[in-house]
């Protein structure tokens, strides 16, 4: 898919509507463009719609969100102040991870989002995101908390707030990672 030239985030919220550039359009209910603060500094990156953002057409809104949500309030954060989408708009079937084709098929309109917020920071939420902006080597826990870059934003990756509900990563680290968000917004002045 090419990039695509729109001049608001409505008209690209109707071109994402409109999209059928990978096979995920004929399984998707709703096409979950990402939802907040149309001039946020931080952009929370996740992976892809599960079964409740399908059927709502509302990023995190299932028990992950809830989390999400929950974290970033103690970090002193509000989610309406924060733009959030996912690396591809359309629920894969079944919620399996979205394949290589479908992300690079989705990059146009994440890239088209980004130029038109024009956000400080990117928060890539999971492995999924974060390979998605900085290539399919990384691994989560060597690039974790660093600074990275990507069409003129800072890029912070972060593990995704499922792997607290998995009990792999522990709530206390996320909050830490998201009060580095609030300290690098305020000391950049
Ligand atoms: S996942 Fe992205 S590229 Fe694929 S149909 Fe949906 S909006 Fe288009």
């Amino acid at each position: 898919m090419n990039q695509p030239h729109c001049r608001s985030l409505e008209d690209l919220r109707e071109a994402c509507r409109q999209c059928r550039a990978c096979g995920l359009a004929a399984t998707r209910q709703n096409v979950v463009f990402g939802e907040g603060n149309s001039r946020a500094q931080i952009f929370l990156l996740g992976e892809a719609p599960g079964a409740q953002e399908d059927e709502s057409g509302r990023p995190f809104v299932g028990r992950a969100g809830e989390t999400l949500n929950r974290l970033l309030w103690q970090a002193g954060l509000e989610r309406s102040d924060l733009f959030i989408t996912g690396s591809i708009k359309c629920r894969p079937p079944r919620n399996r991870n979205p394949h290589r084709a479908e992300i690079a098929a989705c990059r146009p309109l994440l890239n088209q989002q980004l130029d038109l917020i024009r956000p400080r920071i990117i928060v890539c939420l999971g492995l999924v995101a974060a390979q998605n902006l900085l290539g399919p080597g990384v691994r989560m826990g060597d690039i974790r908390g660093q600074w990275f870059e990507y069409r003129g934003c800072r890029v912070y990756p972060t593990y995704h707030p499922a792997a607290v509900l998995r009990h792999t990563v522990s709530a206390e680290l996320l909050v830490e990672d998201f009060r580095a968000l609030k300290k690098a917004l305020s000391s950049a002045g």
